[in-house]
């Protein structure tokens, strides 16, 4: 007969056998279901995080957040990959081209010829109703497009700004920061390339909402389908490659000036939805007289201190130290009369970029061009890159363009699991470890 001792080996023995194999049980099970359930939020609560504006956020900035390299904002490569002025229909991205040629053929592009204008409100062909539902002029104040964003939801004030990074863009960001105060930004492509340091003072100092202004400020409705392939393309372009691989969800058409075709060209090309406003301070015109500080005081009084359903849209520009100024002065009456005050693109409470929740945020790789319907989602909830958009290689940039080098790598943005994922080899091992121990020990207490 076994001794105390030998009994009480056996014993633990036999616990220890039977309690690794639970464990190692319940181990795989729960990796198991982490796997299954990626989207679960496993983030420590949020306090635990550094506050934004504390000194150690800076130095761990993200940059290029979607794994790929990027010229460095302002350098002579970076510059070398846009046009340096009007975009050539005939060296457009392949990919565009494509994208483009797709939509027509699926008839999701309206047909009608583009306007003839100069300066003026543009005219159609004979017949066309420029406020019909077929072309839907936004100069001519048609308000018919159900995608298309005119308004503010209630209470909200949607702040942005058109036609910058500019140097007067300077007074303007030094007021917003020491307000706390967040905003879009319409910028124009070119102006990017020209005025890089206030880009970058936009998109990294006061981490606001970038947005497509096009490319050289024209009347959209006058250009072809491929010149409003280029106008947008390149802008969201220069955009995508200066913000870690961001794509704007939002763009303005200069003048207000879009209508169906372009608006159409805009959402099944690049996944660009069209805001226009619903007040408008004609602040551009305070350099050449066509409108005063006063004025712009009288209107925004108005506007400000009357009804807040719906919200409001104000067009404002960072163009000149006026209309800068303009938005200084009534910045105050918006604040005391009770408004919300947002930045535009995020006035519907969601993401201002097409694959990212904001400019500091995870990334989801995707190039420009084959946004719309495949499925591209408006957080960064989504661990899989879209289809039919994996291949960098398609993209077909004309020399000296700067494109995403790799192929586009998965991210996973949730809390994934970082436990070793016990197979079921290892599993098995253990259950074998554990009857060895056991017979050792029956053995050793039968020679005993
Ligand atoms: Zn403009």
């Amino acid at each position: 007969m076994s001794s105390p001792l030998q009994r009480r080996l056996f014993a633990f023995a036999a616990f220890a056998c039977l309690f690794s194999s639970v464990y190692s049980a319940i181990i795989a099970q729960t990796i198991h279901d982490d796997h299954d359930h990626a989207a679960l939020n496993k983030r420590l609560p949020s306090t635990w995080y550094q506050a934004d504006d504390h000194p150690a956020h800076k130095l761990f900035k993200r940059a290029g957040t979607d794994g790929q390299v990027y010229a460095q904002v302002g350098s002579p490569t970076w510059a070398a990959g846009y046009p340096q002025s009007t975009p050539d229909p005939s060296k457009l991205p392949q990919a565009w081209v494509d994208a483009l040629n797709a939509a027509t053929a699926a008839g999701k592009i309206p047909g009608f010829a583009p306007s003839t204008s100069t300066g003026g409100n543009p005219t159609y062909p004979q017949g066309m109703d420029p406020n019909g539902d077929q072309i839907c002029s936004t100069t001519y104040k048609c308000r018919k497009n159900p995608e298309n964003i005119y308004d503010a939801p209630d209470g909200l004030l949607g702040v942005s700004f058109d036609d910058g990074p500019l140097p007067t863009s300077d007074k303007l960001y030094d007021f917003l920061k020491g307000n706390n105060q967040p905003a879009t930004h319409f910028f124009i492509g070119l102006n990017i390339l020209y005025n890089y340091k206030q880009f970058d003072r936009a998109f990294n100092e006061l981490q606001d909402d970038i947005a497509v202004h096009t490319w050289t400020h024209p009347y959209m409705t006058t250009l072809d389908n491929m010149a409003v392939l280029g106008q947008l393309g390149w802008t969201m372009e220069i955009i995508h490659n200066s913000t870690g691989g961001r794509l704007p969800k939002y763009w303005r058409p200069p003048y207000g000036d879009s209508d169906n075709r372009v608006n159409a060209i805009a959402r099944e090309v690049f996944g660009l939805t069209t805001v226009i406003w619903n007040q408008d301070t004609e602040d551009w015109s305070l350099t050449t007289g066509g409108t005063t500080p006063q004025k712009i005081n009288a209107s925004m009084t108005k506007w400000l201190t009357g009804p807040k359903q719906p919200g409001l849209v104000i067009l404002e520009h960072e163009l000149s130290d006026q209309s800068v100024q303009a938005f200084i002065d009534a910045y105050p009456v918006m604040k005391s009369n009770g408004w919300n005050v947002v930045s535009v693109a995020r006035m519907d409470g969601q993401a201002p970029y097409q694959n990212s929740p904001d400019s500091t945020g995870d990334v989801v790789p995707q190039e420009v061009a084959l946004l719309a319907n495949n499925g591209t989602s408006s957080s960064s909830s989504s661990s899989t890159t879209p289809s039919g958009t994996s291949s960098t290689s398609s993209s077909g940039l004309p020399s000296g363009a700067i494109a995403p080098t790799g192929g586009a790598s998965l991210q996973h943005n949730s809390a994934a699991t970082t436990l070793p994922h016990l197979a079921n080899w290892q599993v098995q091992a253990l259950l074998v470890t554990c009857l060895v121990t056991m017979l050792s020990t029956v053995v050793m207490i039968s020679r005993s």
